[in-house]
């Protein structure tokens, strides 16, 4: 009996992002609503039938969407939020509507999809009633075998993830409501002739699964699999190991998955003690779903041969470890980078490919030659000069002689504060200005060769002019330079460093239509020449103020790259934090006084078992300082993050040690307050005081309450006046009228303080 392979869901984009061209195209009323659905559908059948002819045998069906898909998993069942509910739930516009807003109605939120960069839109449960407005999986099944001739495997978000991911009070009434309506589903593609289905219940992984959650999924699970008949279902977990094993494979279903890449080895162990159910299917996620590295396809037969141990051939389904949106679709139009980077990645494509490989060789059709020289391309890479820097391997092995720790806050405080003079309240923004359509036609010419650099750095230069007049006009206190040089933070500090390679396709969905390229760490990461020093000191000639330098720190380049496997992520980390380390030198040395370390990333990255929580916080807290510790006791350390829900983090971010810090905070003023009155907070900290992601003009009286309520709990003496984040998305003239606001309102609070 061959072993079968399976994939558990494909990146919607297309290789040269057709897919977002299409719904943007739509939303600007360049398609008709048939044109539209047309166009999808085309998108849709070709992702199938490129995964059939790449030996798929399970292929899934209902992870393509138009936006999100636990938005279509929430409509299909009734899960409209209030607002949307007398719109019709069938329709397209109530759909766009419910991801984007509408003229009248404000979007549904989103967020984070685990631990991953991909955003769901989050179901608002509500007084709902759910019910069933449309079986789309069974339409989408049926499109599949009619015209691909294609059995395919139906995926659906389970009961359990699907509520533990939605807000509302009444989530165990919606639970029950919803099992018949799953009953209905199932059996409605049961009786198509779908031969498995797969429900994703990844809520399994998190700290939050626990005995309670378990009983529930056996009785859930229970009703499920004996109302129904004709098909099997299989439970999909990633992500993370599932702490309860031994309840998660008794649950009564047909087949269990379960990621071996990112389990810390917890499910073999599992697997080789307590064993695995005799009637049950394992599907072992064994190709690493989340990265961008060929596997070591030798490796994993190896890891496959040892979970053979414990189950029988005829109940082993192989597959990527989890969906591959999180994966750019193929590297082969990868014509930029250096060969032996590229022939090491792997995207959704050539991971297929090996996941049809390792299949073939598992069942004896593929010789063992063919995985040898498929691995070659890996060791290349591994012994190659770009991989290893002898510079950079020296460092780290003296890692301990670079400090981590800068004199003490106080005095560096009084040094500071003699240095800078800055008035009470002192006001600044986040980094970068507009960046307007000019902006980036000028920039776009200089990557095509239309502008030379001088033309470009002159072009540059009269930008971070105008806008030094303008901060100085508004008579802000410490001034930026505006990141005008900048495509994105992350992005230009990757192409800057030597090991990071930027890729021309490499694209993977955010959220909705949008979609983000994340620099590529292939190698030991070295600064070469100083990366930001030019357009600073160029900005700090301009003023007598003080002109912060701006860059991105360690754990957000991390966070937000694809990270080379041979090498634990905080020895990456360290490297990284070298880089910024001697920046922040050069930056120092050139006169600048004040430097801003951003690190929006830090939180997302926390782990999402909470017992590794420790060892991630030491790390980037150690990468951090050790990035900005080695300045003057009055050279003033600035950070920045864009969240508000960091009460669980606050004490990371004391230990971060920056001398000043500017939080997110606008839209949930009221809970961050809250947790200063717990937390004595003692150094100088920003709580962004108006909201950048909206064009409006915020007034006067409303920063005023924002500034008095937060200092209620935070000292004046520490109190800074600042935006939420960048502006790069504003207007010129909406931002120029809020800061405006914004100043006139420290102002005000200054005299009244
Ligand atoms: N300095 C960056 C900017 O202003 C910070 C962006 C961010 O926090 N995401 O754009
Ligand atoms: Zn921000």
């Amino acid at each position: 009996m061959s072993i079968k392979n399976s994939n558990l869901g494909y990146p919607r984009i297309g290789e040269k992002r057709e897919w977002k061209k299409t719904l943007e195209s739509f939303w600007k009323g360049d398609l008709t609503e048939q044109q539209f659905e047309q166009k999808m559908k085309e998108i849709r059948l070709s992702h199938l039938q490129k995964q059939l002819d790449k030996g798929i045998d399970l292929i899934p069906i209902g992870d393509f969407t138009y936006y999100d898909h636990i938005l279509d998993t929430a409509i299909m069942f009734g899960l409209l939020p209030e607002r949307f509910r007398t719109q019709d739930a069938n329709s397209l516009q109530t759909y766009f509507n419910i991801a984007r807003g509408s003229s009248e109605q404000v979007a549904a939120e989103m967020t984070k999809w685990f631990n991953t960069n991909y955003h769901y839109i989050v179901p608002e449960l509500g007084q709902a009633e759910p019910r069933l407005t449309e079986n789309r999986l069974l339409h989408l099944y049926l499109e599949a075998k009619e015209e691909l001739g294609i059995n395919g495997k139906p995926v659906i978000v389970g009961p359990l993830t699907l509520v533990a991911l939605s807000k509302g009070e009444n989530k165990d009434q919606v639970i029950q409501k919803l099992i018949p309506l799953y009953v209905q589903v199932l059996q409605e593609l049961a009786d198509a002739g779908a031969e498995w289905i797969q429900i994703d219940e990844p809520v399994f992984v998190t700290s939050n699964a626990n005995g309670a959650l378990f009983s529930k999924a056996k009785e859930i699970y229970g009703t499920i699999r004996r109302e129904m008949e004709n098909t099997k279902l299989l439970i999909q977990t990633y992500f993370e190991s599932v702490e309860q094993y031994e309840d998660l494979v008794s649950l009564p279903v047909d087949g269990i998955g379960l990621d071996f890449v990112h389990d810390s080895g917890v499910s073999l162990r599992k697997l080789k003690t307590a064993g695995f159910p005799k009637d049950k299917v394992l599907a072992a996620g064994v190709i690493d779903g989340r990265n961008v590295w060929k596997a070591s396809l030798q490796k994993t037969v190896k890891l496959v041969h040892t979970i053979l141990e414990a189950v029988d051939r005829d109940r082993l389904i192989l597959q990527p470890s989890c969906s591959l949106i999180h994966v750019p679709v193929t590297a082969e139009n990868e014509q930029q980078l250096d060969p032996l980077v590229k022939d090491a990645l792997s995207f959704a494509d050539e991971k297929l490919y090996e996941l049809s490989v390792l299949t073939n060789f598992i069942n004896f059709e593929t010789e063992a030659e063919v995985l040898k020289e498929y691995d070659s391309a890996t060791d290349q890479l591994s012994s190659s000069k770009l991989r290893n820097q002898s510079a950079v391997q020296d460092a780290m092995n003296q890692l301990d002689s670079f400090s981590t720790e800068r004199a003490e806050a106080g005095l560096r405080r009084k040094q500071q504060n003699k240095r800078f003079s800055l008035p009470l309240l002192p006001t600044t923004t986040i980094g970068s200005f507009p960046q307007t359509k000019e902006v980036r036609a000028q920039r776009l010419k200089w990557k095509k060769g239309e502008l030379t650099e001088k033309q470009y750095s002159i072009y540059i230069e009269e930008e971070i002019r105008k806008w030094i007049e303008i901060q100085e006009n508004l008579e802000l206190d410490v001034l930026v330079h505006g990141e005008f040089e900048r495509t994105d933070m992350v992005e230009f500090f990757g192409e800057k460093l030597s090991g990071i390679a930027i890729t021309t396709f490499g694209w993977v969905q955010s959220y909705g239509s949008r979609c983000v390229r994340p620099p590529v760490i292939y190698g030991d990461v070295l600064l070469e020449e100083p990366m930001t020093v030019k357009e600073t000191v160029f900005a700090q000639s301009l003023s007598e103020k003080p002109v912060k330098g701006m860059l991105t720190g360690p754990v957000t380049i991390l966070n937000w790259s694809f990270v080379r496997n041979d090498l634990p992520k905080s020895s990456v980390l360290n490297q990284l934090s070298l880089c910024i380390r001697k920046e922040v030198e050069a930056l120092e040395q050139a006169g600048i006084a004040m430097i801003q370390v951003d690190e929006p990333a830090l939180r997302e990255g926390l782990p999402l078992k909470s017992e590794k929580w420790d060892k991630y916080i030491k790390d980037t807290v150690t990468a951090f300082k050790r990035s900005t510790a080695s300045v003057q006791p009055d050279t003033q350390i600035h950070t920045h993050m864009c969240y508000s829900n960091f009460e669980d983090i606050i004490e990371a971010i004391d230990a971060l040690d920056a001398d000043v810090i500017s939080i997110e905070t606008s839209r949930s003023h009221g809970e961050l307050i809250h947790s200063f009155e717990k937390y004595s907070y003692e150094k100088g900290i920003g709580l962004g005081i108006y909201d950048i992601h909206s064009p409006r003009v915020p007034a006067e009286k409303e920063l005023v309450m924002n500034i008095k309520r937060a200092l209620q709990v935070l000292d004046p003496e520490l109190f800074w006046v600042n935006p939420d984040c960048g502006l790069k998305t504003r207007g010129v003239t909406e931002t120029i009228a809020a800061l405006k606001v914004m100043v006139s309102a420290a102002k005000s609070c200054r005299e009244k303080a």
